[in-house]
């Protein structure tokens, strides 16, 4: 099979593949990568239905734009007639009952859906390590993880199982495992593409976006996904922004990122060499005070943990979710059902956004939080309308061995520089820069003001060459 989708693309022009074909090698790549539990499920009879159904299709000249494209889709995303399970025991034998939009956008551009891919449970972490379904192996090293939360999504993209990846980013679950795995992955503009159909961890933060080896194929996947949606009530109608990439552009970055003491030093390096690259290429390379950097990953732990706790009170075994087989009366039904049903990430930060939210602490932790993200928009959004792009490191270093960070806290600082993306609602984007001493590789994250993501993913694309 052809590792990109523009490569699938070409070999369909020239007649020397099928999506037939190229979705059974697929499907057989997968069952011999089996040992990484990238998937959660595979969906070898619709995909191989769809498969006939877009040769026909392309064989009449009526294929859609993402016909060739083999995708697989996060396991918090719904697809009519399918299992979902957010990676929890809690969503054990549920069926979506209808599809996300973006599903639905990319079945009408004629994609073929491969599977559901692994992930942190109700994407919560950074490692793909609280799954109800077991952690996934870096294709790279499988000793390592994937990163997180779609750690699935990546690693089907790199390990070569599929040409592109649907998934979701809250505080940076997207462009952390992109990152860990070598590949490109894209967080939208808040709004930008429907959450119609993602089962919601925290509102105002989650956004789908794409997972691919380069931005061309970024750029095909985000182009069917995006746009309005009247299901989903945040969803934009702002136009699209012209893709143009002025010849001399502004790029800022900050100072404290660069010399953040947590930076990896090869990945500081790297991201000096490209400041340096920039300035040589004539470019405007320009540095940054970042303000309140210390209270990104804070802020974004209590707002996110309060709105997962609000969104996660529907798994109570009646409404939704496993209902625990020993309870009687209905508090105890809700009780055991929910300590049977979540993992202990998901219910640590239930009671960490309960506790925020409660009566005599609202004010001093939500309502501060939200003061602070607002003075965070603010101060991202004017650092941003002066640049036509930021760039930071994505991570702090590369993927680490499985059991390695058992400290939740230590867990949360892997978010440091992907927050403040989703803390403002811009959109950023993690393209793959290097390789490590180490073997591993690790990307770069270029970040844009709101609505400005055609614009980004040129950028990355023409003066990034990613
Ligand atoms: N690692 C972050 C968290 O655990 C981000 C997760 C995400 O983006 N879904 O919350």
């Amino acid at each position: 099979m052809p590792r990109t989708f523009h490569e699938a693309k070409a070999a369909l022009a020239a007649g020397t593949a099928s999506v037939a074909a190229m979705t059974k090698a697929a499907l057989a790549e997968a069952g011999a990568k089996a040992q990484l539990n990238i998937f959660v499920e595979l969906f070898p009879e619709s995909a191989l239905e769809k498969a006939a159904e877009v040769d026909a299709k392309l064989a009449r000249g009526q294929a859609g734009p993402l016909a060739g494209a083999i995708i697989s889709i996060k396991d918090n995303l719904c697809y009519a007639g399918n299992r979902v399970s957010a990676a929890s025991r809690m969503l054990e034998g549920y069926t979506s009952p209808y599809s996300a939009t973006v599903v639905e956008r990319i079945l009408a551009a004629d994609a073929v859906i491969i599977g559901r891919t692994n992930c942190d449970e109700f994407a919560m972490g950074s490692s793909n390590e609280t799954s109800a379904h077991g952690p996934v192996g870096n294709p790279l090293d499988p000793a390592r993880v994937p990163g997180g939360s779609s750690g699935g999504a990546a690693a089907s993209v790199a390990a070569g199982l599929c040409h592109m990846a649907l998934a979701s980013d809250t505080g940076g679950s997207i462009r952390q495992p992109a990152s860990f795995c070598g590949i490109a992955g894209f967080k939208p503009t808040y709004g930008r593409v429907s959450r119609y159909g993602l089962i919601a961890f925290a509102s105002s933060f989650d956004q789908v976006g794409p997972l691919a080896h380069d931005v061309a194929d970024v750029e095909s996947l985000q182009k069917v996904i995006a746009g309005p949606d009247p299901r989903d009530n945040t969803s934009s109608h702002r136009p699209f922004a012209v893709p143009q990439v002025p010849a001399k552009l502004k790029v800022g970055y900050y100072t404290q990122c660069v010399d953040h003491p947590g930076l990896d030093p090869e990945i500081k390096a790297h991201v000096e060499h490209q400041l340096e690259r920039l300035r040589a290429a004539g470019h405007e390379v320009v540095p940054m005070e970042l303000a309140m950097a210390e209270l990104f990953v804070p802020a974004y732990y209590i707002l996110s943990t309060a709105e997962a706790s609000s969104n996660l009170a529907r798994f109570d075994g009646i409404r939704y979710g496993h209902r625990a087989q020993q309870a009687e009366g209905v508090e105890e039904v809700f009780r055991k059902s929910r300590s049977e049903g979540f993992g202990p990430e998901v219910k640590r930060r239930i009671l960490l956004g309960t506790f925020v939210l409660s009566a005599g602490y609202y004010d001093a932790y939500y309502g501060q939080g939200m003061r602070v993200r607002r003075l965070i928009r603010d101060n991202t959004l004017h650092a941003l309308s002066g640049v036509d792009v930021m760039l930071t490191p994505t991570c702090p270093a590369t993927a680490f061995p499985h059991g390695h960070i058992s400290d939740p806290v230590a867990m949360y600082l892997q978010d440091i520089f992907t927050v403040q993306a989703n803390l403002a609602g811009v959109p950023a984007i993690s393209i793959p820069a290097g390789r490590h001493s180490n073997g591993m590789p690790f990307g770069i994250q270029l970040m844009a003001k709101p609505f400005d993501d055609e614009r980004l993913l040129a950028i990355a694309r023409h003066a990034f060459g990613a």
